[in-house]
């Protein structure tokens, strides 16, 4: 699964671009892979199945709301599934360190969106937590919101260390596949149905170095930041994935 968020960037421009450049590019005969779009959300109209060279490109949000009420601004579950929306985001580190959004809150999300939207939980360590070699405790703790949950089988986890998301560094491949295997055993062992989740990497992503991860035997996947808004490089990383896995 290969999953493009475009955070706060775009135009009508891009978009067209991307659309052009990515279904010249992608080569992924009769099976794709799972690949989503988050657009920034007042574009997801573009996203159609008129659109035919978006056949198989899902759309989502890059966050949600819990509740559905007067609440200036937000956009609710209910309202993702009158839309058709695919998935959704939430807990992305930008949303905890910009949003100051906390594992209470990310959790009434989750509980709001489990078994009705895809979901994809974010989560990772800072630079400073993985300097002090807590990055487990921390991503033990993240995880918690799941502790009790029957999840939903396409429920997902997204692993991003925060010191990785932009910055071009990256884990070691054999790294992450380790706290791959530990994300995995986490929430198996804290969700009422014992899920293993399909479990994504994100941080740094391209079409330079998506084959050094996928490669890894508990990577299912990327999430893909600044090298998705290249519709030509993003269509490059789902090649790469449909080769490698
Ligand atoms: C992200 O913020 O989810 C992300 C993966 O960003 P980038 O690929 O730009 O590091």
């Amino acid at each position: 699964m290969i999953i493009a968020n475009w955070k706060c960037n775009g135009s009508k421009e891009m978009m067209f671009s991307w659309f052009e450049n990515y279904s010249k590019e992608i080569d992924c005969g009769d099976v794709p892979p799972t690949v989503g779009v988050a657009p920034p959300l007042i574009y997801f109209g573009y996203f159609n199945d008129e659109n035919t060279s978006l056949r198989f490109v899902e759309w989502g949000v890059q966050d949600v709301d819990h509740l559905d009420e007067s609440r200036t601004g937000a956009i609710s579950v209910d309202m993702l599934i009158d839309m058709a929306c695919d998935f959704s985001i939430i807990g992305h580190s930008e949303r905890r360190q910009i949003f100051n959004e906390n594992n209470n809150l990310i959790r009434k999300k989750l509980k709001s969106l489990n078994k009705r939207i895809m979901t994809i939980l974010c989560i990772g360590e800072t630079k400073e937590e993985n300097d002090k070699g807590i990055t487990k405790d921390v991503l033990k703790e993240q995880l918690e919101i799941v502790n009790g949950l029957e999840l939903d089988t396409e429920f997902t986890v997204a692993y991003e260390p925060v010191w990785a998301i932009g910055s071009g560094l990256t884990p070691e491949p054999k790294d992450i596949n380790e706290i791959h295997k530990y994300i995995k055993d986490v929430v198996q062992s804290n969700s009422e149905n014992n899920l293993s989740p399909k479990v994504l990497y994100g941080g740094s992503v391209t079409d330079k170095n998506a084959e050094s991860f996928f490669k890894e035997e508990f990577v299912d996947g990327a999430l893909v930041g600044g090298a998705s808004l290249d519709g030509t490089i993003f269509a490059k990383i789902v090649n790469i994935f449909n080769r490698t896995k």
